[in-house]
């Protein structure tokens, strides 16, 4: 269990990146920060391993403050996938994964071994154990960067803007990925986007930030697009919005939420709210009709 309390961080110059930013994560669940570039995100993301120490209040992670805890123990049990890979470019893929088991003082072998199970289970082929990092696709490195992630078997797991670089079709694939792992692993995982449409569909819980990570709507995505909080969070899920071909569908499987309307790419964009229940789930035309009304 992740805490932030009463945390502020301020670099040298200006108005604080974050300001009294208090929350209660929930665990093993995923739970995406989202808002614009310069918000806070990445600097909330940093200060729960300790990449970033608070200017003034704390992180707790099961009750204990990580200022107590040595960088070094405190990461090695927290998975970082950052948003450009950040793998080690004169490592081969198989030693990018194996890197935290090796300095954890595991014998080559089992390192190795646990490294090509983790390239199975984020869906990489053998065949690209043995090439450095430029060899691969944008795609491919972010795959061994959650792999590399994955290989300490961390409870926790931070996500920052893990797929912002790649295209969207690959991104699709990786975020389809993510849902997936999940179900098997059940991790506590912190994911940073600035879109809107990506926390959505990975958070179990989304957090909406202003600048100074000031918390303008906290909820399911259900909740936050049924009922956005205000002005700033109703104009952030439009701002995202084109003309989309609407369906009802159920979001996720696991969920069993049949209200939720998602566009042709899956991503869901409102809440469906019928007065007194059931939907008619044969009509094909969610917008307003027999008092059935597309929120979001
Ligand atoms: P986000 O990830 O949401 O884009 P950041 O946490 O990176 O936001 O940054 C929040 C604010 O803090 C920005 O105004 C940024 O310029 C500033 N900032 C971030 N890192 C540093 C740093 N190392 N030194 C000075 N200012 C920083
Ligand atoms: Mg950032």
């Amino acid at each position: 269990m992740i805490e932030f309390v009463g945390v502020t961080k301020s670099y040298d110059d200006g108005a604080p990146a974050v300001e009294n930013f208090s929350l209660r994560l929930a665990p093993r669940r995923i739970t995406v920060l989202v808002g614009s570039s310069g918000s806070g995100k990445t600097t909330l993301l940093r200060m729960i391993n300790r990449m970033v120490d608070p200017s003034a209040g704390h992180v707790e992670i099961d009750g204990e403050d990580v200022a107590g805890r040595s960088p070094v123990t405190l990461r090695r049990g927290i998975g970082y996938v950052p948003q450009d890979a950040g793998l080690l470019p004169h490592r081969r893929v198989i030693d990018n994964i194996a890197t935290v088991p090796l300095l954890k003082g595991e014998p080559r072998g089992a390192a190795q071994l646990r490294a090509s199970e983790l390239m199975n289970v984020v869906g990489l082929s053998p065949a690209l154990a043995r090439r450095y990092p430029a060899q691969l696709s944008g795609g491919q490195r972010q795959r061994v960067a959650v792999a590399r992630a994955l290989a300490g078997d961390p409870n926790i797991l931070l996500m920052d803007e893990p797929f912002g670089a790649v295209d969207p079709i690959v991104r699709a694939d990786l975020q389809q990925e993510t849902l997936r792992l999940q179900q098997e692993l059940r991790k506590t995982i912190v994911f940073v986007t600035h879109d809107i449409d990506e926390a959505f569909l990975l958070g179990d819980e989304v957090v909406v930030l202003r600048p100074g990570a000031q918390v303008a709507q906290h909820g399911t995505p259900t909740d936050i697009l049924a009922e956005p909080a205000d002005d700033f969070v109703a104009a952030f899920i439009g701002s995202a919005r084109g003309k989309r071909r609407l369906t009802i569908s159920t979001r996720r499987p696991r969920d069993g939420d049949d209200r939720v309307v998602v566009d042709a790419g899956g991503y869901p964009v409102g809440v469906i709210t019928a007065p007194g229940g059931r939907l008619p789930v044969a009509d094909p035309t969610p917008r307003s009709r027999g008092g059935t009304q597309v929120v979001g």
